[in-house]
């Protein structure tokens, strides 16, 4: 038996809704479509509005009504966007300040240099000020999913970097995200706090959410969901998802 969800359905975006930053196919489109009729789905992920927009809304096509049941969380939670009327409605942001942000792209730019990490072809900016997080894409923003899959596969470039930049930067939470990326944001910013926001918002308990993601595992940048006790649902791939939708339904 699938685990049903009571009220929220929560995902992940990044290898669990879509292929890594590409929008959403039209199958996954047309099942969340079902899945508003029936219940709130909630999508939380390292990037932000603009990237939410494009592999999400854009495609999604959804009625007003099945918009006024979807909730939004770019930067992994620091900015929150529920519906009214089938317009996005800002409804929490965790601002990094000035010096605080200059702070952190000093201490990656020191990284990068120290361990050689300058790409020979760069896609874009490196460094990206998101306003509430900053974030590191090793070969640029805009670096093709092909390019990207085999820079760090197995996430251990990052975990050296994440460890060199910690101490530099007490207060605040840097992880892993997506295929080649590290997202600063202030301490206490991650999937857990999505799941604790979404309860709040909602008004509904622990019990009344499912979460879905496809990095669960220890290390993983969906493992602090888990830490709630919340419901998961572990995914390896875009299609596991659609399945587990499909079950539901
Ligand atoms: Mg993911």
């Amino acid at each position: 038996m699938p685990i049903i969800p009571k009220k929220l359905i929560m995902f992940d975006l990044d290898g669990t809704l879509a292929i890594s930053k590409q929008a959403l196919d039209e199958e996954m489109t047309d099942l969340l479509r079902k899945l508003l009729d029936h219940y709130k789905v909630a999508i939380i992920s390292g990037g932000a509005l603009p990237q939410f927009q494009k592999q999400i809304l854009g495609p999604l096509n959804a009625t007003k009504e099945q918009l006024d049941n979807f909730i939004l969380m770019p930067t992994t939670s620091a900015n929150i966007y529920t519906h009214e009327q089938g317009e996005l409605k800002h409804i929490f942001a965790e601002l990094l300040t000035s010096d605080e942000k200059k702070k952190i792209f000093q201490h990656l730019n020191e990284a990068i240099d120290l361990f050689g990490l300058r790409p020979e072809t760069q896609y874009g900016e490196l460094i990206e000020d998101r306003g509430t997080q900053v974030s590191y894409s090793a070969l640029g923003q805009k670096a093709p999913p092909e390019v990207k899959a085999v820079w760090d596969p197995t996430g251990a470039r990052r975990v050296e970097v994440i460890a060199y930049l910690k101490p530099f930067l007490p207060g605040f939470s840097i992880r892993s995200g997506g295929g080649t990326t590290i997202d600063i944001t202030h301490e206490g910013i991650d999937k857990a706090h999505g799941v604790h926001q979404a309860m709040k918002i909602l008004n509904i308990t622990l019990s009344d959410i499912v979460f879905v993601g496809d990095a669960l595992y220890p290390g993983g940048n969906d493992e602090a969901a888990k830490t709630t006790g919340v419901d998961c649902i572990e995914v390896k791939t875009v299609d596991d998802t659609k399945n587990y939708i499909r079950s539901i339904l």
